[in-house]
């Protein structure tokens, strides 16, 4: 029989959990532990709520985690209730699919301000994710600047400007909602230290920018190459290009009160505020001949009260093991990083690619470790059972799991899947009996 621990129960984690299911046939146990008593990582708290059908993953992610040899093991936190060390001895192989969740520092004078935060922050507040209920943002302001020109600032940029009708049948929690706080936002910034040819957009993503009932995009034409440039573009980024030349062209709907602006060839110089954030200092950038931004010396003033930094994450450190401080994850060749000690995911690969990337991710790595005979007669499941028992530790199982599930479902705002219980107290006081 061979055992496997998983740490972490995100996109990464269930993928590698059903490549192990069709590897090792009836002859495998596998635990997916988790810190939170929810299950889904990134599916839960990362993925924007207005993004359902992207959501409706967790339906296989489901069929895994009720398979007989598949256990949830949640509320156990690596580290503290239990170390990897401990888990290398009770498993033949564990695996840290923990992803990349701390923000990447803007590292720019006046960060520390109240108003600048990081996406992973900001998008964790609004999903609902326990560690970021107190991180209120402020919402009532005129204006905002998300820094970035991935997926995740339009994310932030896209759900700070939409109404709370466009918002009506997502899962953004009904703190975020703030219906009178959003009426006074009037300009969203997103801010490229590049231009329109290097942003890392997705088409879907881009588009939705100009299908918003009350914010318009502003793109300036004068960004863009000449167009024949386009035509050196690999497909995807050349339609991105497309949908953004015709944001150029269109310029903003004057009709629309939001203008959301994406400023290419800027990246933040410092932030300024008397006590929280008043405003930002940019700085023009322009290419160099490697495709590096550049400064042209030419600064701006862009007046705002929210600072988001949509720059990247980095996975967690993990006591005990190898980390690699340099790339933010853990120090790893194609997965392994000691005996019977792995990474898949954003924590072995980094924050890229899009939830889909972590299932050839997770079955590549089950073909690796499958590929290391184990002696067997390691514990498993029941010596983590014996250990946690030992510590009082309370496990939230799948059964847990789909209590809060009802829950939050029967809580939901009319015409919303759910309304998320958004601190571990009360999901925890859910569980208890
Ligand atoms: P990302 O795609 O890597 O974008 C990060 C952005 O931050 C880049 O534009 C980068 O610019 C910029 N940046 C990095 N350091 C900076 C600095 N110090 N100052 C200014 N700008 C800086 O990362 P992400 O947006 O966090 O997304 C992570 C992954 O999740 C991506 O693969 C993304 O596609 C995926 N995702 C997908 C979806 C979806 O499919 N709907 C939604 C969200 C996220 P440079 O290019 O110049 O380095």
């Amino acid at each position: 029989m061979r055992t496997l621990a998983i740490i972490g129960s995100g996109p990464a984690g269930f993928y590698t959990a059903e490549a192990a299911l069709k590897t090792f046939g009836e002859d495998v146990r596998c635990d997916i532990i988790d810190r939170l008593p929810t299950p889904y990582g990134l599916i839960r708290a990362g993925v924007a709520p207005d993004h359902q059908s992207i959501k409706a993953v967790s339906r296989r992610y489901e069929a895994v985690a009720t398979d007989a040899r598949v256990r949830f093991v949640g509320n156990v936190t690596i580290g503290e209730d239990v170390s990897v060390e401990e888990l290398t001895g009770l498993y033949d192989d564990v695996v840290l699919a923990i992803g990349a969740p701390l923000d990447k520092p803007l590292g720019v004078p006046g960060s520390e301000l109240p108003g600048v935060m990081g996406s992973a922050a900001f998008v964790g507040w609004y999903n609902g994710h326990p560690d970021f209920h107190d991180r209120v943002p402020p919402m009532a302001v005129e204006g905002a600047v998300i820094v970035g020109n991935g997926n995740v600032a339009i994310d932030c940029a896209r759900i700070l400007a939409k109404t709370v009708g466009e918002l009506s049948d997502s899962d953004i929690v009904g703190d975020a909602l703030m219906p009178d706080l959003r009426s006074g936002l009037r300009r969203v910034h997103i801010l490229g230290r590049r231009g329109p040819h290097q942003a890392s957009f997705t088409l879907k993503e881009v588009g939705e920018l100009g299908e918003l009932e009350l914010a318009t995009p502003l793109v300036r034409p004068e960004d863009f190459p000449p167009v024949e440039a386009d035509a050196a573009l690999e497909t995807g980024q050349r339609r991105v290009v497309e949908v953004l030349r015709k944001f150029a062209a269109a310029g903003p709907d004057p009709e629309k009160r939001v203008v959301v602006q994406l400023d290419f060839f800027h990246r933040p110089l410092k932030v300024l505020g008397n006590g929280r954030v008043e405003a930002i200092e940019v700085m023009r950038t322009r290419l160099d001949a490697d495709g590096r931004a550049v400064d042209t010396g030419e600064t701006e003033i862009i007046p705002c009260g929210l600072v988001v930094a949509a720059i990247g994450y980095r996975t967690s450190p993990v006591p005990g093991v190898p980390y690699d401080t340099d790339a933010g994850r853990f120090a790893n060749v194609d997965g392994l990083i000691s005996d019977g000690l792995w990474c898949v995911g954003w924590a072995r690969r980094g924050p890229s690619g899009t939830i889909g990337t972590n299932r050839p991710d997770g079955f590549a790595l089950v073909e690796r470790l499958a590929a290391v005979e184990r002696s067997g007669g390691k514990p498993g499941p029941a010596g983590l059972d014996a250990l946690l028992a030992g510590r009082k530790v309370k496990v939230a199982y799948f059964a847990d799991w789909q209590k809060i599930d009802a829950l939050e479902v029967s809580r939901a705002r009319p015409g919303a899947p759910r309304e998320k219980i958004a601190t571990l107290d009360e999901l925890r006081r859910v569980i208890a009996d």
